[in-house]
């Protein structure tokens, strides 16, 4: 019997999710035994034209990791649905935007007049900037347009699942191919990790407090951090109220407080809303000491990139998007 074509893609991505699948350790033995890789740019020599050339659906599942920035992550995306029969949205900015994602605080002339002209170690005199069309002695030179706004893979093609994570861990993504493999899917549209809050499972839960009893918020650097004691009870903003588990606590097991890559859990519209709130209805002094402006002011003040924070993964999957100029 013929083994079922997988493909992997990676748009606006670091190349961590690429990692992870390296990171399957021997079980990556496991994966190519079962499955017929058809795709895979960054450890295969494939050519587009060679996906291209497949049949309609031919693909069983195609992971694609990254968030959606230019012309031609669009078109490969939109070619690897034609030809796929279950799109896997793979790692958080496939799946919220991610840290690319963080580039819709910007437009994108913004981003070309930084990047191409105001950096100090940028040496262009006639401030060039990429251009889609080029014309040259020899002929035309072409690029993929950047868009202004960063897209999540599911905004721009019907995704199937969602494997979350930044990186999704080993674990996770072995359980997600065994699934296929054997067609134990769950309902389309769902997201492969428990659907429970990280402090659900986080080894520190016990000290979590129901009121966070503080004067000033710290970031990790500001603090000796204790290994046991939850960081909100540290004055240190952890995302795990509103994110969801699955991860295996590594960032906690790092002796670091969550940020949010796993994104919220199913019924939440607006990841960076919803931590914003779970912080905020937890903040506030003991019954008989009285909060002044000025003790509030310097709480909010103590969360010094708000926006950086609480949206660091899922900005282009927020109900805003980006900045609105
Ligand atoms: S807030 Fe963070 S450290 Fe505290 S219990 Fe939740 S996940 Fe653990
Ligand atoms: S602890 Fe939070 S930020 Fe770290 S891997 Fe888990 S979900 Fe992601």
């Amino acid at each position: 019997m013929a083994k079922p074509k997988v493909a992997f893609y990676w748009c606006a991505s670091c190349g961590g999710c690429e990692e992870t699948v390296v990171d399957l350790a021997e079980d990556i033995l496991i994966v190519a035994d079962a499955v017929d890789i058809v795709f895979w740019p960054v450890a295969l020599d494939f050519k587009k034209k060679d996906v291209a050339a497949l049949s309609d659906g031919s693909i069983a599942v195609s992971f694609i990791n990254g968030a959606i920035r230019t012309g031609e992550h669009e078109e490969m995306v939109k070619l690897l649905r034609r030809k796929s029969g279950l799109v896997v949205a793979f790692g958080s900015c496939a799946h919220m935007g991610g840290i690319p994602g963080l580039g819709n605080f910007w437009t994108r002339d913004a981003i070309f007049q930084r990047v191409y002209k105001e950096v100090p170690t940028v040496e262009n005199p006639e401030g060039i900037t990429p251009q889609v069309k080029t014309q040259v002695e020899v002929g035309e030179l072409t690029l993929p347009e950047f868009y202004d706004t960063v897209k999540t893979l599911d905004q721009t093609i019907p995704v199937d699942y969602y494997l979350p994570g930044c990186p999704p861990p080993p674990d996770l993504i072995m359980q997600a191919v065994n699934a296929i493999l054997k067609g134990e899917l769950p309902e389309k549209g769902a997201v492969l990790a428990p659907d429970k809050a990280l402090c659900d499972t986080c080894p520190r839960a016990e000290t979590k407090p129901e009121k966070i009893s503080i004067k000033e918020i710290k970031r990790p650097h500001e603090v000796e951090l204790d290994l046991e004691k939850c960081f909100l009870a540290q004055g240190v903003i952890c995302l795990g109220p509103a994110t969801r588990s699955g991860c295996g606590e590594r960032c906690i097991r790092a002796n670091m407080p969550c940020r949010g890559c796993f994104g919220p859990t199913s019924g939440v519209e607006d990841h960076g809303a919803k931590g914003l709130s779970m912080i905020a209805s937890l903040l506030g002094l003991e019954e008989e000491e009285r909060m002044t402006e000025e003790d509030v002011k310097k709480l909010v003040d103590g969360v010094v990139d708000p926006a950086g924070t609480f949206y660091r993964f899922s900005l282009p999957a927020s109900l805003l998007r980006r900045k609105r100029v």
